[in-house]
C-alpha cells in the first residue's frame, strides 16, 4: 500500500487517498463506492459542498479579473465576453472541483482515524 503518496499527487491523479493506485472517481465527478485496489469505502470521504467553494472563490476571482484585463486592453464587443468566459470557466471549474474533491477526500483519510 501507497500510503505515504503526497496529497498533491493523489489530486491531481485522482487515486485512492490509502493505496494510491486505484481510481478514486468514476465519471467525471462521481466518488466511486469502494477502490478497485485495496477495497477502501470511498463513500466516507464525502467532500461536501467544499469542492464547489474552492472554485467559485479561485476561478471566480481569476476570471473577473482576466475579464477586466480583456475588456480594459482590448475593448471588444460584449457578445465576445459572452462567449469567451463561460468556454474559459466551465472547464476549468470542473478541474478545480475534481482536484479539490480528491485532495479533501486524501484530507479526511489521513485526518480522520474511523475511516481507515
Ligand atoms: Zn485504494
Amino acid at each position: 500500500m501507497n500510503t505515504g503518496a503526497p496529497v498533491w499527487k493523489l489530486a491531481l491523479l485522482g487515486r485512492c487517498p490509502r493505496c494510491g493506485q486505484g481510481a478514486l472517481f468514476r465519471g467525471v465527478l462521481d466518488i466511486r463506492e469502494t477502490c478497485d485496489a485495496c477495497g477502501l469505502d470511498l463513500r466516507a470521504h464525502d467532500a461536501g459542498d467544499g469542492p464547489a467553494v474552492a472554485g467559485i472563490f479561485v476561478i471566480g476571482a481569476l476570471t473577473v479579473g482576466l475579464a477586466i484585463w480583456v475588456d480594459v486592453r482590448f475593448t471588444p464587443p460584449l457578445w465576445v465576453h459572452a462567449l469567451l468566459w463561460p468556454a474559459v470557466v466551465l472547464p476549468l471549474s470542473v478541474i478545480t472541483m475534481r482536484i479539490a474533491k480528491a485532495a479533501l477526500a486524501a484530507l479526511q483519510w489521513r485526518h480522520r482515524r474511523e475511516s481507515r
